[in-house]
């Protein structure tokens, strides 16, 4: 039988829209508090496959909790960078916490059938989608990484004009 809460963890794909977040606000988006939020809101389902609960997502699969658990991540890693002389501003540490946890729980709606469920989107909806949310995810990485290396040129060529 196919496992319908599809293969946990998921947290990888959830790079590859935030690719494209990067690439479109450099400035606010930080890719290390992203990761860090992804891995905190995913701590749940992990946590509770260990110790047999059922569903496997809960509160930090809502909203408010996924904002909640995005918003300590990204200020554990502020105070972390900050050691290491690398400051992430209020605007960054806010957008960041925001789309971390709003991507977050869009596509895992998408994705497994117990957040589906929370959300009431099962009625005559067609039920989630693992793998094709999985290839979205991958295909926006794709765009992602194609955007931030056109970014990354054009930098260099810029650069390269400004010596001349
Ligand atoms: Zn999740």
């Amino acid at each position: 039988m196919r496992n319908t809460l599809g293969p946990v963890p998921f947290t990888p794909y959830h790079f590859g829209p935030a690719l494209v977040a990067k690439a479109i606000f450099p400035r606010t988006i930080s890719l290390r508090a992203f990761a860090a939020t992804q891995v905190a809101i995913d701590s749940e389902p992990l946590y509770r496959m260990f110790a047999g609960i059922e569903p496997l997502h809960g509160p930090l699969h809502s909203v408010p909790g996924a904002l909640l658990a995005s918003l300590v991540a990204v200020l554990a890693y502020a105070w972390w960078a900050r050691r290491s002389g690398h400051v992430l501003g209020w605007k960054a540490i806010a957008d960041t916490t925001v789309f971390g946890a709003l991507s977050h729980v869009i596509l895992d709606m998408w994705s497994h059938v117990d957040v589906a469920r929370a959300y009431d989107l099962l009625g005559d909806n067609p039920p989630p989608d693992y793998e094709a949310t999985a290839r979205f995810c991958i295909y926006a990485g794709l765009v992602g990484a194609f955007m931030l290396a056109g970014r990354w040129a054009d930098g260099v060529w810029r650069r390269r004009e400004g010596q001349n």
